[in-house]
């Protein structure tokens, strides 16, 4: 039995996790399908404040499991399949094993959107891709696309254009969502081309197992072209982690999770942290707040209730 389960070893997850062992509730953190969250899959964070040269996103996460171990949080692999949240202690099922806690934070994250294309799927890890600093170092020379029009898209394709011979954004619109500073960086960059009111009908070709080009298609004039490329970058947004809640926690019709009154869930003793529960602001350091918030909530909480 533990006091309290953390759900996600991002910043949020590990900003609870900091905050309640501090608080000696000897949290057990879960880690999730992608350990680290997605500050994992980044190269250099420059808005985390503390840092004023930047630092390397898996080195900020290595500090924080650093530190919230140092104060008594246990950290392990796997991932919860199941929750019953129908009473307390609440049960949680990583990887068949039940867990059993007083008080749970979800801080499970968001993953990467994909298009829906069955090529994108297939040709997944063999030319397609959604992490620029996980694959771009193997695009050395070659021609990329890199699908979306916020930051995400604007900051890969930036960091692309180290390896690639050309990057071309290819945007659904003829207005990026990105902010101001990144779409500046991205149009001054020569390696960088635009593509607008586009976007991908197909990836070529499955049947070569490989990526060899794509049919773009314009959505105004809805002509269809082929060119040849050699990687496809997908950074069209993301989705919320939280397939396992759905029917017992209140979400919105997207699936992030609805808080009230801080962090707390519409199950009492349930928490939700970072961008699970955030869809506007989305940043490293909004997360690790909201894991901090989380951690005072949930010690609240279980100094009031009967345990
Ligand atoms: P985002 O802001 O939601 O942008 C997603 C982009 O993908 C949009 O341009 C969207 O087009 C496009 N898109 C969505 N679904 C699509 C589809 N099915 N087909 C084609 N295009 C599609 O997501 P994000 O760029 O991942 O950023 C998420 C958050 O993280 C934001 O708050 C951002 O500011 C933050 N972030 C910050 C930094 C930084 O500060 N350096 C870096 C990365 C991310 P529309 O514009 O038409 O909707």
């Amino acid at each position: 039995m533990h006091p309290v389960i953390i759900l996600g070893s991002g910043p949020a997850g590990l900003t609870a996790a900091l905050y309640s062992a501090r608080a000696h509730l000897t949290p057990l953190v879960v880690d999730g399908h992608e350990a680290g969250g997605q500050l994992t899959l980044t190269t250099v964070v420059e808005n985390y404040p503390g840092f004023p040269d930047g630092l390397m996103g898996p080195d900020l996460i290595a500090s924080m499991r650093k530190q919230a171990e140092r104060f008594g949080a246990t950290l392990r692999g796997g991932s919860a399949t199941a929750v019953d949240l129908s009473r307390r202690p609440f049960r949680v099922t990583i990887d068949g094993e039940v867990e059993e806690c007083q008080a749970l934070i979800i801080a499970t994250g968001a993953s990467a959107k994909l298009l829906g294309l069955e090529s994108e799927r297939k040709l997944m890890g063999h030319g397609v891709s959604t992490c620029a600093t996980c694959d771009g170092f193997f695009f050395q020379d070659q021609e990329i696309i890199v699908v979306g029009g916020g930051d995400s898209a604007m900051e890969e394709a930036i960091f692309l254009t180290k390896f690639a011979r050309r990057v071309t954004v290819i945007h659904r619109r003829e207005k990026l969502r990105a902010s101001k500073i990144m779409q500046e960086k991205a149009f001054r960059n020569p390696k960088i081309d635009f593509t607008w009111d586009s976007t991908l009908d197909e990836i070529l070709d499955v049947h070569q197992g490989k990526v060899t080009g794509a049919r773009v298609r314009n959505l105004k004039t809805t002509a269809v072209t082929e060119r040849p490329v050699d990687g496809v970058f997908l950074a069209i947004g993301h989705t919320p982690n939280t397939q396992i809640f759905r029917g017992l926690l209140e979400m919105d019709e997207v699936g992030y999770l609805t808080t009230h009154d801080g962090t707390k869930t519409s199950v009492p003793g349930v928490f939700a942290a970072g961008d699970v529960q955030d869809r506007v602001y989305r940043q490293a350091i909004t997360a690790a707040g909201s894991g901090c918030m989380a951690a005072i909530d949930a010690e609240r909480f279980l100094e009031h209730a009967a345990v």
